[in-house]
C-alpha cells in the first residue's frame, strides 16, 4: 500500500515537472493538491508524512471523521466539493484554509456572517461551471465576473482566483478548451481591477488531464485517482448530489 502510494506519487510529480517543462512554466508556480474523497486517514496519512501538504475533501462528513487522525500531521486542507449552507459551521471547526467551491452568493453571504462572528476571514476560489453540464456545480462563465464583484464585498472573504472541473472527455481539445474559458476569465476579471480581489490562483486539472491544465495556466492541480487508486463511488455521487443528471 505504502510502496503503491509513494511510486504513484513520484509518477504524478514527475508529470507535473514534465508539463512545466514543455509549456515554459515554473514547478514552483504548480501546486499538487490530493482530492481525497473515499481514502482513508491511514492512506492520506502516507502521502503526508511523504512529502504531501494540501489535501481536500467534497464531503463535510469525510472532513470530520478524518480530522482526529490527520490533525497532528502539518498539512493544509481546501474544500472542493458542494458546499450546503448548514454545513459551514464544521469547515470553520475543522480548519479549511480555502473554499476552492464557492458558487453562490447566498453561500457566500453565509460563510461571511459566520466567519464575522468568529472574527476570521477565509481564502476562497469562485467554482466556474466550464463544460456547461448540468450537472456540474459551478458559476456559469457569463455570470462569474458579476458573482465576484459581489463576493469582493464581503470583507472575511480573501478571493485568490478560480476552479472548475473540466468536460470529462478523451478529446484533449474539449477539455482544453474548458481550461481556456477558466483563463480568459482570470484574466479578464483582473482587467476589472476589484478591490480586496486576487486572482493568482487557477485550481484545475486532475489526474487524466494535468499536463493539458498546466499548458493552459493551472496553478493547482487536484489529484485523486492517479494517486489513490479507482475510487468505489462513482464521481457523479459527489459531483451533483441533487442536480437533474443531464447526459451530455
Ligand atoms: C475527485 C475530484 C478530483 C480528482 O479527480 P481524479 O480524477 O480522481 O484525479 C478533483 N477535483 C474534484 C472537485 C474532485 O471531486
Amino acid at each position: 500500500m505504502k510502496e503503491d502510494i509513494l511510486h504513484n506519487l513520484t509518477v504524478i510529480n514527475e508529470r507535473i515537472k514534465k508539463a512545466c517543462e514543455q509549456s515554459g512554466r515554473n514547478i514552483d508556480d504548480v501546486r499538487l493538491l490530493l482530492a481525497t474523497k473515499t481514502v482513508s486517514a491511514e492512506r492520506i496519512k502516507i502521502a503526508l508524512e511523504n512529502g504531501q501538504e494540501l489535501i481536500a475533501e467534497n464531503k463535510v462528513q469525510e472532513l470530520k471523521e478524518k480530522y482526529e487522525d490527520l490533525k497532528d500531521i502539518p498539512h493544509e486542507n481546501h474544500f472542493i466539493g458542494h458546499l450546503q449552507t448548514n454545513k459551514i459551521k464544521d469547515i470553520l471547526k475543522y480548519d479549511v484554509t480555502c473554499v476552492q467551491s464557492l458558487d453562490r452568493l447566498e453561500l457566500a453571504e453565509k460563510l461571511h456572517q459566520k466567519l464575522l462572528a468568529e472574527h476570521r476571514t477565509m481564502e476562497v476560489l469562485i467554482q466556474v461551471n466550464t463544460s456547461n453540464e448540468e450537472s456540474k456545480f459551478g458559476i456559469d462563465p457569463g455570470e462569474a465576473i458579476e458573482l465576484t464583484r459581489k463576493i469582493s464585498n464581503y470583507s472575511t472573504l480573501k478571493i485568490k482566483g478560480l476552479m472548475t472541473i473540466g468536460l470529462f472527455s478523451a478529446e484533449t481539445d474539449k477539455v482544453r478548451a474548458c481550461f481556456k474559458i477558466l483563463k480568459n476569465l482570470q484574466q479578464e476579471i483582473i482587467t476589472e481591477n476589484i478591490p480586496n480581489v486576487e486572482m493568482k490562483e487557477l485550481s484545475m486539472g486532475m489526474s487524466g488531464d494535468l499536463e493539458t491544465a498546466i499548458e493552459e495556466g493551472a496553478t493547482i492541480v487536484r489529484v485523486g485517482t492517479a494517486v489513490f487508486g479507482t475510487r468505489i463511488y462513482p464521481d457523479s455521487y459527489y459531483w451533483n448530489e441533487g442536480k437533474t443528471n443531464k447526459k451530455t
